[in-house]
């Protein structure tokens, strides 16, 4: 049986180190807000290419944290706009309902499954703050485009990395193209903690204290409270384990390239369609997406083969109960991406001789 996400095969392979860091972590004696969380939020600022880094509870907060932190600095409102791509995952859209701001669903692109930067300029209104694009899958949004109709109507850009850890665009990495940028350390990221985790990068000091204060409960000093906070944080031992993974965040990443290209190459079944794959480290393959009009059936052939694949993602948010506001909408290319969807595993842990099994059980698929 091939696994679609090997988690225990995946971190083997950082071991001693992993257990010697939660070990000293454990051991400490200090377990939230301590050494560890300062070192990694320096690392991975670094890693990105951006002044601060705050650590956050998970993905969610992460993103939901910068919207707050930007309502507390006065650049939006309760009430606001933030454009979103209709085909993320439900988080992103979660975050910005929860921070008492308006989503607007922009349909993507049908061969990034990205933001589609020529529907953006229709969406924006006098009340509209932000841009929220998704590196979807692990590829890179057109940020060039976004930030140019960002610049254009004053507007922040913020970027929901949570799939896209350490890719590439014009020789920036993600968490450094826009204004703000929310990641997610869940176990399954191609930076995944062992338990859950996020961070906020920015280059706006600003900014970051008022995410890194609203994330600690509104408190930049213990027992003062500027602001009403959250209780957000990234702990001690995850930490620890992040700061011991990032290191491999590189070699992880080529590697799912590397596996990426192969089915790039060997898919040739004409009733599969392969993602888009974007500029040389464009993308870092969290997700290999292939799409195909018999979803359901491939999936089962896929299965009947031993091989487990996942569907990115079943739903779109629109169409969810938890978000009955949306359900009227019709959005045509999210919809058809959710019903031909399928990702196929595409993780560091696999060896060649998986990854050519996954490229023969799709080429023999007939519908
Ligand atoms: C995983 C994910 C999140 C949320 O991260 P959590 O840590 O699970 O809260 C947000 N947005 C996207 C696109 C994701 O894939």
């Amino acid at each position: 049986m091939i696994k679609y996400c090997d988690l225990k095969e995946i971190n083997k392979r950082y071991e001693p180190a992993l257990t010697e860091a939660v070990t000293r972590a454990a051991q400490s004696g200090w377990y939230i807000r301590g050494k560890e969380c300062e070192r990694f939020e320096q690392a991975f600022a670094d890693y990105c290419g951006c002044k601060y880094c705050v650590g956050t509870g998970n993905g969610l907060d992460a993103l939901t944290i910068i919207l707050r932190a930007y309502c507390e600095i006065d650049a939006m409102k309760p009430g606001d706009e933030v454009i979103v791509p209709a085909n993320t995952y439900i988080a992103t859209i979660l975050a910005i309902m929860e921070a008492g701001l308006k989503p607007v669903l922009c349909e993507p692109f049908t061969d990034s499954c990205n933001i589609n930067t020529k529907l953006i300029e229709g969406l924006i209104t006098e009340n509209t703050r932000a841009i929220m694009p998704v590196h979807l899958y692990g590829l890179v949004a057109d940020m060039d485009t976004i930030n140019a109709i960002a610049k254009k109507h004053s507007l922040k850009v913020i970027e929901d990395s949570a799939q896209a850890h350490g890719a590439i665009y014009n020789g920036k990495r993600t968490g450094n193209l826009g204004d703000a940028a929310a990641f997610s350390f869940y176990p399954g990221k191609n930076l995944g903690a062992l338990g859950d985790g996020g961070a906020i990068t920015t280059n706006d000091e600003q900014l970051a204290k008022a995410a890194k204060a609203i994330a600690n409960y509104g408190s930049h000093k213990k027992y003062i409270n500027v602001c009403r906070g959250v209780n957000s944080r990234l702990d001690e031992i995850q930490a620890a384990t992040l700061l011991v993974k990032l290191q491999s965040l590189e070699s992880d990443n080529k590697r799912r390239m590397e596996i990426a290209h192969k089915y790039n190459t060997g898919i040739t079944n004409p009733h599969v369609s392969l993602p888009a794959t974007g500029n040389n480290g464009e993308h870092v393959y969290h997700i290999y997406p292939v799409f195909c009009n018999n979803r359901d059936s491939l999936q089962q052939w896929m299965t009947e083969n031993g091989i487990e694949t996942l569907i990115h993602y079943p739903v779109p948010p629109h169409k969810q109960t938890a978000l009955k506001e949306f359900n009227k909408l019709h959005l045509p290319i999210t919809e058809s991406i959710h019903d031909q969807e399928l990702s196929l595993p595409c993780h560091p842990a696999m060896s060649d001789n998986e990854v050519e099994k996954v490229i023969c059980t799709v080429n023999s698929f007939t519908v």
